[in-house]
């Protein structure tokens, strides 16, 4: 279904997550609207998005009269109001919208937009409690965990490796990751070769188990 919103999303609840996640996307070029019933909110986000509209969104005929409806992706970010957050989120689903992304604040709430049909599930404070904990423990300056038991950290490098080239280091068999990308102190990351020769105050990106690249981060 092509129509005047193919790459446009809307977000609905413009509350500290909705409105984080409704800037990021204008911040990279994708046109938003924006729906919460705060008037307060839409006052404060009208110029920032493309389009804000204080509504609703549990109201079918409301949405219709926005054009909901004609959108390939929605964002139901509603979490404390649970019958607001399934309400909206069942008409998104029954619309027949594409992708329909909705947070959930516990697991049961998230366990009932599944049943809804919604596609994308999302826990951010679950989430990013357990990101920060492997920050806390593994004294990483970054972390991103993909599939179970593989991540990226960004950390400063162990002493046994500086000084040397990758290619001698033997990160790999040693450690079991791979350097993906390094950066001096004022410069970009560039990718990592085998002659790259790390320095002490150097941050580099390895990839890995989450267990490896936790003791890699925690030998510096
Ligand atoms: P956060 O934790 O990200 O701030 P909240 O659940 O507190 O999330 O905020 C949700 C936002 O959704 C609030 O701004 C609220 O006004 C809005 N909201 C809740 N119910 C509706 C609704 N039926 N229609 C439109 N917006 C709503």
């Amino acid at each position: 279904r092509r129509t005047d919103h193919d790459d446009s999303v809307v977000v609905i609840g413009l509350g500290r997550f909705g409105r984080a996640l409704a800037l990021e996307l204008v911040d990279e070029d994708t046109e938003v609207l924006g729906i919460d019933e705060n008037a307060e909110l839409v006052q404060q986000l009208s110029g920032s998005l493309t389009h804000v509209v204080r509504a609703d969104s549990t109201k079918e005929d409301v949405l219709r009269q926005l054009a909901v409806h004609e959108f390939n992706r929605a964002v139901v970010a509603i979490g404390t109001d649970l019958e607001a957050s399934i309400l909206t989120a069942s008409l998104l689903v029954s619309f027949g919208i594409q992708d329909v992304w909705a947070k959930a604040i516990s697991e049961a709430h998230g366990r009932i937009l599944t049943q809804l049909g919604v596609h994308h599930v999302v826990y951010p404070e679950h989430d990013m409690g357990q990101r920060v904990a492997h920050l806390v423990r593994g004294r990483m300056l970054d972390y991103i965990e993909f599939e179970d038991d593989f991540a990226m950290a960004k950390t400063n490098p162990p002493a046994d490796v500086i000084g040397k080239r990758l290619g001698d280091s033997a990160i790999r068999t040693r450690y079991g990751l791979t350097v993906v990308a390094i950066k001096r102190p004022g410069e970009g990351f560039t990718y990592a070769t085998a002659d790259t020769v790390v320095q002490a105050d150097d941050t580099i990106i390895v990839a890995g188990r989450t267990r490896q690249t936790e003791r890699f981060s925690e030998l510096q």
